[in-house]
């Protein structure tokens, strides 16, 4: 089908579209896609970002394929992928070609996501200095520290920073010869160089670079012929006083059945880790992230987000999307709605067993109160506010029903559910609540795991 033909489809099943969607939801979800070809019965669709891919192909895709199916009469299947943003040109380029279909000369061998750069990373005390680290290695390249071997677990932000790195030396000079791959990639484009005979091409490919990203180093693992190889293209640029960033999901010495030399080279230069990353950090990430996309989202949303998805910011940002989809398509914004929408992602907080008891002492102790004081009757405000503190995380953190929660306070139901959404509604309004409510859950579970704070 020609090009001029499919279009028309794709603008057809568009208005279909904006039929049935809210225009919120059209302009959010379908009015970013771009058509791109119809190729072996297949529509191909663009979009610019992860997150619209992976929002479409979970929630949209058939209603796109059924969309074109109406204009067209017959069944459709699409195919969405990710496109970033066109990059100029180099001047003087090859031939006319489609220009999104010509990846960029020096993006195509360095590929880079033109979104992992410095200004998006969030510093905060976890990263800050793998983060300086990064830029010094970006700025003087080869010069600062060689090789830098950033480590850490998954989902915090290694691959972003080592392709800040690439993506800033390409912006300075768009001749630096930059490659970024994944360990991987790489022992399988060696693998296929050994097969074909084409070793020496693979050889002259990898270590003729001004810099070699390689990432998930820990696929060396046990593959005694692939660190063989490996070793010798870090000798030849590290020779040619070429950088070399690597990542790693834990220290080099950790890695099992890693040739000594290896690892002793990995620790040459600057070894930087990636730590879990705190509370107000994981909030800046989500602000961050939310202004980028430009999503609309209540504050107390972003802090039940950053506060039930602690580990892993890969999964918050996944968090982030959802919800911002779900309160388009719904409009709710409810907290209860949204826990049901991410049952799956959001941290077990129940992985201990908390009693109320313990839950009691540790707020008594807190506010420097009687144990006593929170069953009792008193009325000052500071006895009266620690118990509805008291009840509200007792409510949150044990599965104990209102009326067994009304007996540990020596009350009924109705107190307990009163003083929780007062307390809740005052987190959501109040820093200053929402910190000792905060400090207070994690010295609750560090008692529960056995712990003192
Ligand atoms: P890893 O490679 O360690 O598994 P990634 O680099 O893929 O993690 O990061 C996962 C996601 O989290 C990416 O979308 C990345 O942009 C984002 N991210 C990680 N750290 C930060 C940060 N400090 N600021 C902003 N975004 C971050
Ligand atoms: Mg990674």
């Amino acid at each position: 089908m020609e090009y001029e033909k499919g279009l028309q489809i794709w603008s057809r099943a568009c208005d279909k579209l904006r039929d049935i969607l809210s225009k919120d939801v059209y302009e959010r979800w379908i009015a970013v896609i771009t058509y791109k070809g119809y190729k072996d019965e297949v529509y191909h669709l663009s979009v610019t970002n992860d997150f619209y891919l992976s929002w479409l192909e979970e929630n949209y895709s058939s209603l796109i394929s059924e969309a074109i199916s109406s204009v067209t009469g017959a069944p459709a299947r699409i195919q969405l992928v990710v496109e970033r943003d066109a990059v100029p040109e180099p001047e003087g380029d090859e031939e006319e070609a489609p220009k999104s279909r010509r990846p960029r000369r020096q993006g195509a061998d360095a590929n880079l996501n033109k979104d992992y750069t410095f200004e998006n990373f969030v510093i905060g005390p976890s990263n800050n200095f793998s983060h300086a680290a990064a830029m010094a290695v970006a700025q003087s390249p080869s010069r600062a520290y060689n090789p830098l071997f950033i480590y850490g677990g998954t989902g915090l932000g290694k691959t972003h920073l080592m392709q800040a790195i690439g993506n800033f030396v390409l912006s300075k000079n768009r001749r630096k010869r930059v490659s970024y791959l994944s360990c991987e990639t790489f022992t399988n484009e060696y693998i296929d160089a050994l097969g074909q005979k084409k070793l020496t091409q693979f050889r002259k490919r990898y270590r003729n670079v001004d810099l070699l990203l390689i990432d998930d180093i820990h696929f060396l693992r046990g593959k005694q012929q692939m660190q063989e190889e490996f070793f010798h293209t870090f000798n030849a640029l590290f020779q040619n006083r070429k950088q070399i960033v690597l990542t790693c999901d834990r220290p080099a010495s950790e890695l099992k059945d890693l040739t000594p030399r290896l690892v002793s080279r990995f620790e040459w230069g600057l070894v930087t880790e990636l730590e879990v990353p705190d509370i107000e950090t994981r909030i800046a990430i989500l602000r961050h992230k939310s202004e980028y996309l430009n999503l609309a989202i209540p504050e107390s949303l972003l802090f039940f987000l950053a506060e039930r998805i602690s580990t892993n910011i890969r999964r918050l940002e996944g968090g982030l999307i959802r919800v911002a989809s779900y309160i388009s398509l719904t409009g709710k914004k409810d907290k209860k709605d949204i826990e049901y929408l991410l049952r799956d992602t959001l941290d077990q907080q129940q992985d201990h067993y908390v009693p109320v008891d313990l839950i009691q002492r540790t707020v008594a102790r807190h506010f420097g109160i009687h144990v006593a004081d929170l069953m009792g009757k008193k009325r000052p405000r500071s006895i009266a506010h620690p118990r509805q503190i008291a009840m509200y995380l007792a409510r949150c953190l044990t599965q104990e029903s209102l009326p067994s929660l009304g007996g540990a306070f020596g009350r009924n139901h109705a107190t307990i559910l009163h003083a929780y959404r007062q307390v809740e509604k005052r987190t959501g309004e109040d820093n200053q609540i929402r910190q000792t409510v905060n400090t207070l859950k994690q010295k609750i579970a560090a008692e529960a795991r056995g712990q003192t704070v």
